[in-house]
């Protein structure tokens, strides 16, 4: 099942995706007449920081023991399709493509056996990250706070075993990073457990799984875009502060499902 939060003649709804169509209580909807929000509003952004074996040593640094979290305000949600602005405060912003599960039900002190049932299912992540800034601060709040700087979407894929899925980033329609899930160095459950131990997690809650080998620049005027397989493709596009317009998509898609 795919879920979505949208908006539709100036409200929200919620409802799941059957091929073209959205289909909620009320409507049956074509799925490009809707606005695509964030399917979920995070109370928190929980992400690990390295997490992929192959990305370890792409940057040669030693695999952790234990997760290194961090967090981004939930201000820093982006929608499917939404712009990603490019601070004033950095001189360089990076795309990171991740796979992010989505909290079910309020979670404190999981076992990783458990782990599983408090997640609600998977969407597409892609941790922006000011990487001047991060480097400049030793610590990562500014460098991953801003607002704009965590997109994620389109909808939350209920069904699929995240075992061995692929995690892709293209940026102007150039695959950029790649990375099975089973490269990972700590499980998903084991991620939720984890961070159950230190803080309670809430419903809708995201929690972002760390990026494969091959980050890169991103530079105003881009389109970024996160595809995991099985579960979907999250485009954003990058803008300027005080630029306001939206750049148009210039690459023709049939579907956001792939
Ligand atoms: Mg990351």
């Amino acid at each position: 099942m795919k879920l979505i939060r949208f908006e539709y003649r100036g409200r929200v709804f919620q409802g799941e995706v059957a091929g073209e169509e959205v289909i909620t209580q009320e409507y049956n909807l074509p799925l490009n007449q809707v606005k695509i929000l964030t399917p979920s509003q995070p109370s928190k952004i929980v992400c690990v920081g390295l997490n992929y074996m192959s990305h370890a040593e792409e940057l040669n640094m030693e695999i952790p023991d234990k997760p290194v979290i961090f967090l981004k305000p939930p201000s820093a949600a982006l929608e499917h399709l939404g712009s990603i602005v490019y601070p004033y405060m950095s001189r360089r912003v990076d795309y990171e493509a991740e796979i992010c599960a989505v909290i079910a039900k309020k979670t404190k002190n999981v076992s990783r056996a458990e782990a599983m049932e408090f997640i609600q299912g998977y969407t597409c992540f892609n941790d922006i990250t000011a990487r001047d800034l991060q480097q400049q601060d030793k610590q990562w709040t500014r460098a991953k706070s801003f607002d704009t700087f965590a997109p994620f979407g389109p909808f939350i894929e209920t069904d699929v075993d995240v075992d061995n899925l692929k995690v892709e980033l293209y940026l102007n329609g150039k695959l950029r990073q790649t990375g099975p899930t089973s490269d990972m160095i700590f499980s998903i459950p084991e991620i939720v457990s984890f961070i159950s131990e230190v803080m309670t997690l809430l419903p809708g809650d995201i929690i972002a799984t760390g990026t494969p080998p091959g980050i890169g620049e991103l530079k105003v005027g881009d389109e970024v875009e996160v595809v995991v397989s099985d579960v979907g493709r999250l485009i954003n596009y990058v803008i300027g502060e005080g630029d306001s317009s939206r750049r148009v998509s210039m690459i023709q898609r049939k579907s956001y499902c792939s």
